[in-house]
């Protein structure tokens, strides 16, 4: 059984811990900061409760269902989204369209046009790709789907989940997924068909697929994990340094002497790494993890008197395209997803601003962000009246791009664990940028438990 040492305890660093010390691991963790869970915190105020990060967990998997059960006391907090969560909003000339659910809706929604309909009908046609060649997720878009529903589709669904340009994404890393249906089954609906058969043949645990929080907002996910993790865990910690020695590694933190790991897990955002006190061949090895971007995003929460929002906020949240030229990536609407985030009569809604789309709008001056955000509440969601709640975080680097010539850097990230055995890089910029996709690298680690890397532990590898 390897001693582990993991820096960082954003999700992917708790996670791992977690599953390694419930099944007989011996690790430690190490973190900078007084608080753990890095993006994942919830802020409460009186009845208010406001996400800084991710407001949610898709749940529709097992394992990760099996995960979250075994952290003491978390099985209870868990509340589920109210049903109307499943309705998406997108904007199209200034106004929220709901996104068809099925074929009927699909034929009947004014979000397309005849013509981008018509389009999506060639997409079984479509030849797929060679596997080789790097295609960003808009030229993929669109030469499956047509450009219609890249604009109208795929462009704010990327502004709302990665703050990122679909234009510069990789298919293959920042998608893998949707890369895989094209290369296993020829396409996307082809795959989708694929899919649906094989889960009803399929012997795989099933679990209800659903959208989830607690009941103190995501902040609860990693404050439980904190606790059940006891004093493996060590936060507060200033590392004064990392060597390997043999084929060990020596870790010294907060004046003490100096620890001895069979294996050294990183799970802090890349653009961190080369500030870690590795001796200098190590540090240069690791700064070409620096060119991985994260852009700026500001998170503004809001709250308004009921009355005074005339949108329904029947649904998870409504996202803009770039062509449409507002200035807000996309707003989700909390308190209709989770009860329990404002006082009775009023609403909640998370404005997301900047990204790689419009990156100088992104601020951490509150009064010029709601100078940004309110007229497009305004406009796109009838809202009027003063916020009766305010709360801003503003990230300087959110999320890391998958951008394309990612395989190059993931061929240096493998390279540089062989050259060091027992160096493990993990986290969201390279096991994937969910929650989820961060547990389940987690669970893919600790199964493994080798000081080699395991493949199966990179979503994106
Ligand atoms: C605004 C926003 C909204 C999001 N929304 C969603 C969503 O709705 N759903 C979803 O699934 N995902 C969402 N995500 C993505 C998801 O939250 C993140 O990808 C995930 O939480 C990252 O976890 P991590 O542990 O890999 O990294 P981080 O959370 O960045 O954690 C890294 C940890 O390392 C620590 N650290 C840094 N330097 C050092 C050091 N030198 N020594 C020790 N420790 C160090 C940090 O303090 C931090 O605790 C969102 C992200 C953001 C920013």
């Amino acid at each position: 059984m390897p001693k582990t040492c993991i820096i960082g305890a954003g999700i992917s660093g708790l996670a791992l811990a977690w599953q390694m010390q419930r099944t007989g691991g011996d690790c430690t963790i190490l973190e900078t900061s007084s608080q753990s869970g890095g993006a994942m915190h919830s802020f409460r105020k009186g009845d208010y409760l406001a996400e800084d990060g991710p407001n949610s967990i898709l749940l529709n998997d097992a394992n990760i269902e099996n995960f979250l059960y075994s952290i003491p006391g978390l099985k209870e907090r868990i509340v589920e989204a109210a049903p109307e969560a499943n309705k998406r909003f997108i904007v199209r000339n200034g106004k929220p369209h709901a996104v068809p659910m099925g074929p009927i809706s699909a034929i009947s929604t004014p979000l397309w046009t005849l013509r981008g309909k018509l389009r999506v009908l060639k997409e079984p046609f479509t030849k797929a790709i060679a596997p080789e060649i790097e295609e960003s997720v808009a030229d993929f878009v669109r030469r499956r789907l047509g450009d219609e529903l890249y604009k109208y589709a795929i462009n704010p669904l990327v502004g709302g989940i990665y703050s990122g340009d679909p234009e510069k994404l990789s298919l293959r890393y920042g998608f893998p997924k949707l890369y895989k249906l094209e290369q296993t089954y020829g396409g996307l609906i082809r795959g989708a068909i694929g899919k649906m058969r094989e889960a009803k043949k399929g012997d795989a645990p099933k679990v209800r697929k659903r959208i989830i929080s607690f009941k103190n907002g995501m902040g609860e996910l990693p404050e439980k994990l904190a606790t059940a993790l006891g004093n493996n865990l060590n936060n507060d910690v200033s590392i004064q340094a990392i060597r390997k020695v043999e084929n060990k590694w020596q870790v010294s933190w907060n004046n003490r002497s100096a620890e001895t790991f069979d294996q050294i897990i990183l799970t802090i955002p890349s653009h961190r790494l080369h500030t870690l006190p590795f001796d200098s061949d190590i540090c240069s090895q690791l700064s070409f993890l620096e060119t991985i971007h994260y852009p700026p995003v500001s998170v503004l929460s809001l709250a308004y008197k009921r009355k005074d929002v005339s949108h329904p906020l029947d649904g998870f949240g409504a996202l803009v395209p770039e062509c449409e030229g507002h200035k807000i990536l996309g707003a989700l609407f909390p308190s209709s997803l989770f009860s329990q985030r404002t006082p009775k009569d009023e609403v909640m809604l998370t404005v997301f601003v900047g990204g790689e789309r419009q990156p100088e709008l992104a601020t951490e001056d509150t009064e010029a962000l709601k100078a940004i955000v309110c007229p497009d509440l305004e406009k796109l969601l009838g809202i009027q009246g003063v916020q009766t709640f305010c709360h801003h975080k503003h990230w300087e680097r959110a999320i890391p791009q998958y951008k394309m010539g990612y395989g190059n850097l993931l061929q240096k990230m493998k390279a540089l664990e062989k050259q060091n055995p027992g160096l493990h890089l993990a986290g969201n910029y390279r096991t994937g940028i969910s929650v989820t996709y961060c547990i389940e690298a987690a669970l893919a680690f600790s199964a493994n438990r080798l000081l080699k890397t395991p493949a199966s532990a990179s979503c994106n590898g």
